[in-house]
C-alpha cells in the first residue's frame, strides 16, 4: 500500500489502521460510543492528512491538484453522514456496505489518485527515494533511456560497432587503392626506361661522333654525325610522346623530368654551335655527359616511388648499367678525342684512366643486383670478343702513350670497337628495362588480384558483422517485447500466458522468472477469491435455506407439512377477496379423522402421527395444486378450494372420505392400521352469509358435527337454505341462517 512519499505513505497506514477499528467495531457489535469515538478519530486524522497532501501537492505544482481536493472534499463530508447511517442502522448488511465503501475509498484514494502524483513528488525530489543526486553516469543513461527508445538503444550498440568495421574497411579499401593506383603509375613510369634507354645510346653516339669530328679538325665523323643526329632526333620524338602519356608522377620524379626535357631542347642549339665550329671538344662533351646524366637520373628516381624488393634490384642494376655504358660511351669519345688530337693532357689522362675505374664498380654493382643466373646468361656480353676488342685496344692506346705514337692509331677504329662494345652493354640493359617492365605489371596484376582479396574479405567481415548484430539485436529486443506483451496481458487479467523459452541466467531470464512469480501469485489470488467467493455463495445459499425453513415453519404444521391455522386463514382471506372480487365459486370443507382417540389408545401416540400424515398425503393428492390443505389441529383439517362449487367440493369431500376408509398405513414390526374413516363437513361461500373466513369455517364444522352426529364416515353439506342428502354417506346441511 507504498505511492513511494514517506509522509503520505504514513499517512495511508494510519487511515487503514482507523478503518480496520470501525470495521471491528462493527464485527463485534461494539457500542455507540465506540463506533463514535472511531469516526471522530477517523474525521481529524483525514483532515490533517488531506492538508498535508494537498501541501505536498502544491509543491509539486500537480495538475489535477482542484479535483483531487474536491474529492477529498466529498469524503470530508460524508464521513459523519457515515457515522450516523451506521449508529442508526437496523441490520448488519447496512453496516457492511459502509464498511466496504471505506475499504474501496482509500483503495481508490491510495491507488487510483495518489499514485499519479507520487511520480510528480519523485520527479521533484519530494520523495524520499529521491534524495541523492545522481551521478553523471547515471544522469547520462537516464537523458538516454528517456531520449530514446530500448528498440533504438539496441540497434546503435550495434550499429555503432558496424559503422566502425565499414569505416575501417573503407579505409583499407582507400589504402589499396591508393597503392593500385601508385603501382600502376609506378608502371607507367618504369614504361620509359626503355625510351631513356635508347635515347642516352644514341646520345652517346651522337657525343662521340661531334667530339670525334671536333677533335679531328672537322675532318673526320662528319657524314656519320648528319645521319646519326636524325636517328637521335626521332629517339628524342618518341621520348617526348612517351613523356606527354605520362600521368601525374611523384613531383621528385617531375622535377627530373622537366630538367631532362629543358636540357633536351638546347640540343639543337649545341648542334649548330658545332656545325659553326665555335665550340671546343669539352664543351660539347660537357653538354652531352650533362644530358645524359640527367636522364640516368630518370631511373634511379623511379627508386623513390613505392615498389617490390625484385624491382628495386632491377631498377638499381640497371641504372648501374646504364651508368656504366656511359662511362663506356664518355670513354669512347674522351678516347676518340685523344686520338683525333694525337695526344693526351694530364686532365684527360686521368678522366680516362678514371672511366676504367668507375667502369669496374659499376659492373661491381650490376652483379651485386642481379642474380648469379642472369649473371651467368649474361657473362658473354662482358666477356666476349666486343669486350676482348676494346681491352686490347685500351691497352695499344696505354703503349702508344708510352711510345709517344698515339697519332699512328686510327680514331674511327677507336670508336668502332667502343660502339661494338657499347652495343653488347645496351643489349644488356635492354633485357634488364624489359625485366623492370615485366616486373611492374606483374606487381600491378598482383595488387590489383590482392585488391579484390581484400574488398572481399572486407565485405564479408562487413556482412558477418551485420548478421551477429541483427541476431543479437533480436535475442535481446524479442524477449523484451514477448515479456512487455506479457505483462501487457498480465495487467488485463489474462493469466495463461506462459514462458516456454529457456534463456541464461541473466536479466532477461530473472525477468521471466519474476513474470511467472508475479503470474503465479496473481493465479492464487485467483483461485483464493474464486474459492471465497464460492464459499461465501454457499454460506449465502445455506442461509436463504435456512430462511426458507424458517419461512415454512412459519406456515407449516412441523407434523405433517400442511399449512398451519394462520397461513390458512390469510390465503382464505385472499382468495374470498379474489371470489367476491370476480365473483367466482370458492368451497371450503373441514375433516376429522373419526374415533382417532382409538388409534392412539390401540396403537400409540407415534402410530396416530403416523396415520395423521397419511391422512394429509391422501388429502394433499386428492386435491388440485391450487387447493389448500392445512391441519387445524389435533386430527382435524380443512381443505380451501377456489374455483369449485358446493356440488363439485362435495364431491371431493366423498373422494376423500371413500379413499380415507381405503387407507392402509403401515407401523413399524410389520403391522398396520386399517378401517380408518373420516367426517367432512363443506361448505360453499356466499355472499350476504358469510363475512370471513371464520363464518365459512364455522358453517363447516357445524356440517362436520352434523356428519359426527349421524354416524360419522360420511359428508355433511351446508346448504344455506334447504338441507339435502346427497348420498346415505353425503348429507347436505340447510342453512340455519
Ligand atoms: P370423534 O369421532 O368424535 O372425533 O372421536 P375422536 O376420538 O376422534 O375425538 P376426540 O376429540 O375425543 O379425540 C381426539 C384425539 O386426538 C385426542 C388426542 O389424543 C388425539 N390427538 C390430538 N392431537 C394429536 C396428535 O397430534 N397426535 C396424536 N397421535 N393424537 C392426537
Ligand atoms: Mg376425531
Ligand atoms: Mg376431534
Amino acid at each position: 500500500m507504498s505511492v513511494g512519499v514517506e509522509s503520505i505513505d504514513n499517512d495511508h497506514k494510519m487511515l487503514l489502521k482507523l478503518i480496520n477499528e470501525i470495521s471491528d467495531a462493527i464485527e463485534h457489535n461494539q457500542t455507540a460510543a465506540v463506533i463514535e469515538d472511531v469516526f471522530q478519530r477517523l474525521e481529524i486524522y483525514v483532515t490533517e492528512h488531506f492538508t498535508r497532501e494537498e501541501a505536498l501537492m502544491r509543491q509539486c505544482n500537480y495538475p489535477g491538484l482542484k479535483a483531487h481536493i474536491k474529492e477529498h472534499r466529498k469524503f470530508t463530508a460524508k464521513v459523519p453522514e457515515l457515522k450516523r447511517e451506521l449508529l442508526s442502522a437496523d441490520s448488519t448488511e447496512v453496516a457492511a456496505e459502509i464498511n466496504l465503501f471505506l475499504f474501496n475509498w482509500l483503495m481508490n484514494h491510495i491507488v487510483g489518485e495518489d499514485m499519479c502524483f507520487a511520480q510528480l513528488a519523485h520527479d521533484s525530489g519530494l520523495s524520499n527515494q529521491n534524495r541523492r543526486k545522481p551521478s553523471r553516469r547515471r544522469q547520462l543513461i537516464n537523458w538516454l533511456g528517456s531520449k530514446l527508445t530500448l528498440g533504438r538503444r539496441i540497434f546503435l550498440t550495434a550499429l555503432i560497432p558496424i559503422m566502425g568495421v565499414c569505416l575501417l574497411s573503407i579505409l583499407i579499401l582507400w589504402i589499396s587503392v591508393q597503392r593500385f593506383h601508385h603501382v600502376q603509375q609506378l608502371l607507367e613510369v618504369t614504361g620509359i626506361i626503355n625510351e631513356i634507354s635508347d635515347l642516352t645510346h644514341q646520345l652517346q653516339i651522337e657525343r662521340g661522333l661531334s667530339t670525334g669530328l671536333i677533335s679531328s679538325g672537322y675532318r673526320q665523323f662528319g657524314d656519320a654525325l648528319f645521319e646519326q643526329r636524325q636517328r637521335t632526333d626521332a629517339t628524342v620524338t618518341a621520348f617526348e610522346a612517351r613523356l606527354r602519356t605520362l600521368p601525374e608522377v611523384d613531383p621528385l620524379l617531375a622535377t627530373q623530368l622537366q630538367l631532362t626535357t629543358a636540357k633536351l631542347a638546347q640540343l639543337q642549339q649545341l648542334r649548330q654551335q658545332t656545325d659553326a665550329q665555335t665550340h671546343t671538344a669539352s664543351q660539347n662533351l660537357s653538354y652531352y655527359s650533362s644530358l645524359i646524366s640527367s636522364l640516368q637520373k630518370i631511373p634511379e628516381d623511379t627508386l623513390k616511388l613505392q615498389m617490390g624488393s625484385e624491382l628495386v634490384h632491377a631498377i638499381t642494376a640497371y641504372t648501374a648499367m646504364l651508368h656504366l655504358k656511359e662511362s663506356a660511351g664518355v670513354q669512347r669519345a674522351l678516347g676518340t678525342q685523344a686520338i683525333a688530337e694525337g695526344r693526351f693532357t694530364a686532365d684527360m689522362y686521368q678522366q680516362f684512366a678514371g672511366l676504367i675505374g668507375e667502369q669496374r664498380s659499376y659492373l661491381k654493382v650490376f652483379q651485386q643486383f642481379t642474380s648469379t643466373e642472369q649473371q651467368n646468361a649474361w657473362r658473354p656480353l662482358f666477356n666476349g670478343p666486343a669486350a676482348h676488342h676494346a681491352r686490347a685496344f685500351e691497352a695499344q692506346i696505354y703503349t702508344a702513350l708510352k711510345n709517344d705514337s698515339l697519332a699512328q692509331i686510327d680514331s674511327t677504329a677507336w670508336f668502332d670497337v667502343m660502339t661494338q662494345r657499347i652495343e653488347q652493354l645496351k643489349i644488356l640493359s635492354d633485357q634488364l628495362g624489359e625485366i623492370i617492365d615485366t616486373g611492374a605489371e606483374q606487381q600491378v596484376a598482383d595488387l590489383k588480384v590482392r585488391l579484390y582479396i581484400t574488398a572481399a574479405i572486407l565485405l564479408v567481415i562487413l556482412s558477418l558483422t551485420i548478421l551477429v548484430s541483427w541476431l543479437l539485436n533480436r535475442s535481446v529486443i524479442e524477449p523484451v517485447q514477448r515479456i512487455t506483451r506479457a505483462m501487457a496481458r498480465l495487467a488485463e487479467g489474462r493469466r495463461d500466458l506462459r514462458f516456454t523459452d529457456h534463456f541464461a541466467h541473466d536479466e532477461l531470464g530473472r525477468m521471466t522468472l519474476a513474470y511467472e512469480q508475479c503470474r503465479r501469485s496473481l493465479l492464487r489470488a485467483d483461485v483464493s477469491s474464486t474459492v471465497s467467493n464460492q464459499r461465501q455463495n454457499i454460506e449465502l445459499q445455506a442461509r436463504i435455506r435456512e430462511k426458507e425453513r424458517f419461512r415454512m415453519l412459519a406456515s407449516t404444521d412441523p407434523l405433517t407439512g400442511a399449512l398451519n391455522r394462520r397461513k390458512f386463514s390469510e390465503l382464505a382471506t385472499e382468495e374470498i377477496d379474489r371470489c367476491q372480487r370476480y365473483d367466482r365459486p370458492l368451497s371450503v370443507m373441514m375433516l376429522d379423522l373419526d374415533l382417532f382417540k382409538q388409534v392412539n389408545d390401540s396403537y400409540g401416540h407415534a402410530a396416530g402421527d403416523e396415520v395423521l400424515r397419511a391422512f394429509y398425503h391422501t388429502c394433499h393428492n386428492n386435491v388440485r395444486s391450487s387447493d389448500k390443505v392445512s391441519r387445524l389441529g389435533g386430527e382435524e383439517f380443512a381443505i380451501l378450494l377456489p374455483e369449485t362449487n358446493r356440488e363439485q367440493a362435495t364431491e371431493l369431500a366423498e373422494r376423500i372420505r371413500i379413499a380415507t376408509s381405503e387407507l392402509v398405513v403401515p407401523l413399524e414390526h410389520g403391522s398396520q392400521i386399517a378401517d380408518l374413516s373420516v367426517s367432512i363437513g363443506v361448505t360453499a361461500w356466499a355472499d350476504g352469509i358469510f363475512n370471513d373466513i371464520q363464518d365459512m369455517l364455522e358453517m363447516a364444522d357445524q356440517a362436520l358435527y352434523q356428519a359426527k352426529e349421524r354416524g360419522r364416515n360420511r359428508v355433511v353439506c351446508s346448504l344455506h337454505s334447504t338441507q339435502t342428502q346427497v348420498t346415505p354417506e353425503t348429507e347436505s346441511l340447510a342453512d340455519e341462517a
